[in-house]
């Protein structure tokens, strides 16, 4: 069992009134609770216990939380669904991100899942991460459109995070492209910053561009060309929505297999 997750010692997380309307209107529409456990500190529901522990034995998911400062454990047992979303603690003091701005983000997952949007289903095996990013990739441009229209402030954080890695970037000696997940990754990334966030919002958003185009410069030219595709064609609705799944697993495939390559 990890210990970690035995302490409790701490008053349940406040979230500001639109994330908490936000929760409400998830839980209503999807049939079950929605509980924010933040680790080290949070007691874990009893009924979670076994399940989550059991996770937390085996070594890829423990190593898989580490990196993460926020992930949803979806869980069905019998007929009951269960949706834990587990704040990183350490990982959250690191960056200085607040629980809000990470809780708003898993809301968004969830919301997207609650209305029929699911992700892409998951593979076992290496195309697995791959699914999760071009998941993402067409998630993340729903979910935070979302999020404006509910006046959560979502950016600060990010711009913060981004901010930081920019820095790591420029001072750290020239990478590699990094296997088939990272530039899956990466390539969401892209998307993420360029969707996300208007030409010059913040002081680091070019050059941070600049130096992940320089580590991957396939994956920048392809960024571009899935963002303008997508542009105006995405939205809440199905037939858009698988689309747009389409285009983007059609982007990762076509990094991977290097068709764009010159
Ligand atoms: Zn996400």
């Amino acid at each position: 069992m990890w210990p970690a997750l035995l302490f409790a010692l701490q008053l349940p997380v406040a979230l500001p009134a639109p994330l908490e309307e936000w929760k409400a209107e998830i839980e209503a529409r999807a049939f079950h609770r929605i509980e924010i456990i933040r680790i080290p500190g949070d007691p874990v529901p009893e009924e979670d216990q076994e399940v989550l522990f059991s996770y937390f034995n085996r070594p890829d998911f423990a190593a898989q939380f580490a990196r993460t400062q926020a992930l949803t454990f979806r869980y069905v047992k019998g007929e009951r669904t269960r949706s834990l979303i587990l704040l990183n603690l350490p990982m959250m003091q690191n960056t200085q991100n607040s629980a809000a701005a990470l809780i708003a983000h898993e809301l968004g997952h969830l919301w997207l899942a609650s209305l029929g949007f699911s992700p892409p289903v998951y593979e076992p095996g290496p195309r697995g991460c791959l699914a999760i990013h071009y998941g993402d990739m067409v998630q993340h441009i729903l979910l935070r459109a979302e999020s404006d229209r509910r006046g959560i402030l979502w950016r600060p954080s990010y711009e913060r995070d981004y901010t930081a890695a920019s820095e790591s970037l420029r001072n750290a000696p020239q990478q590699g492209l990094g296997d088939d997940c990272f530039r899956a990754q990466r390539l969401s990334l892209m998307l993420d910053v360029r969707t996300g966030f208007e030409t010059k919002s913040f002081g680091a958003r070019e050059e941070y561009l600049s130096l992940l185009a320089k580590q991957d410069p396939e994956a920048e030219a392809i960024a571009i060309e899935l963002i303008e595709k997508l542009d105006g064609r995405l939205g809440l609705e199905k037939t858009s929505y698988e689309w747009a799944l389409e285009q983007s697993r059609a982007a990762v495939n076509r990094l991977i297999e290097g068709r764009n390559a010159p």
